[in-house]
């Protein structure tokens, strides 16, 4: 582990979604994932901050969610305010989606609980700050390659696969699930927890009241998912074994009855809007 950050000074990240671009912006600069239609653009305008300006103000908060997964997200909330998970496995530990920021006592922290194998991202709107990451562990991240569109970051330590599924180490597994974005995955883990864990990143949104999940092209524009790709989610991961499940915001966890909870939600969304569905 080598704690650096390139170009802290840099106005290089987006203050709306958290992507760090591969050069400085200058005010009147779009950033390219806020204009998709899945995201937007504030009332006030683009806005573009800086590595520093962020640890200036900002700090990660730790928690344990068991022995062998923490989740950190950045306090006060930053733009999107999606948690990252840290996975520790015998072969290796991996860091699950990523943060607009890493300071110094994270990665210490995670170096003392064995460093990163690898990253892997559920979609482009947590890329964020993921080479610093990378540069940092001397990882690789792996990127479903339909996705790679909305890579504004570009480096070597990105390696992206394709297909429907990616084997890694210990059982675990990325499943392709499209649908929120084209190249959409998530981390199935089957010797986690009692049953096995899902994370889903914003594939599978676990509601509030934690009985129920959703199905969302866009979260704040609300577009729903097309059915046919809630289909297709449900049939890559009907074959797998999992009771707990943990989706991108602090609060949405599952902790026992995931597989039910996300088959009965399945069943109900394809019955008020799935008629249509091509
Ligand atoms: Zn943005
Ligand atoms: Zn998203």
């Amino acid at each position: 582990m080598k704690f650096a950050i390139d170009n802290k000074q840099d106005t290089n990240i987006c203050a709306t979604c958290g992507t760090r671009y591969a050069t400085a912006k200058q005010a009147g600069d779009g950033c390219t994932i806020c204009n998709d239609d899945r995201q937007y653009v504030l009332e006030s305008g683009q806005h573009w901050t800086s590595y520093e300006a962020i640890a200036g103000s900002h700090t990660i908060l730790i928690i344990e969610r068991d022995k062998d997964l923490h989740d950190l997200r950045l306090v006060p909330a930053f733009a999107i305010t999606q948690r990252t998970f840290l996975v520790q496995s015998p072969g290796g530990n991996i860091l699950w989606d990523c943060l607009p920021f890493v300071d110094e006592p994270t990665a210490i922290f995670i170096q003392s609980r064995g460093g990163l194998k690898a990253i892997a991202i559920s979609h482009p709107h947590y890329y964020s700050l993921m080479v610093a990451w990378a540069k940092i562990f001397d990882c690789p991240i792996y990127l479903h390659e339909a996705d790679q569109q909305w890579i504004m970051d570009k480096h070597d330590h990105i390696a992206l696969w394709s297909g429907n599924q990616k084997q890694l180490w210990d059982g675990m597994s990325l499943v392709h699930t499209p649908g929120h974005f084209p190249g959409s995955i998530v981390l199935h883990m089957p010797h986690h927890g009692a049953q096995g864990t899902l994370l889903t990143g914003d594939s599978i949104f676990v509601s509030r009241d934690r009985k129920q999940v959703g199905f969302m092209y866009s979260f704040p524009n609300y577009v729903p998912m097309p059915s046919a790709d809630v289909r297709i989610i449900h049939e890559r991961l009907a074959p797998l074994a999992f009771d707990s499940m943990f989706s991108a915001f602090d609060g949405l966890n599952v902790y026992t009855g995931a597989k039910e909870i996300f088959t009965k939600s399945v069943k109900r969304y394809l019955e008020i809007i799935g008629s249509n569905a091509s």
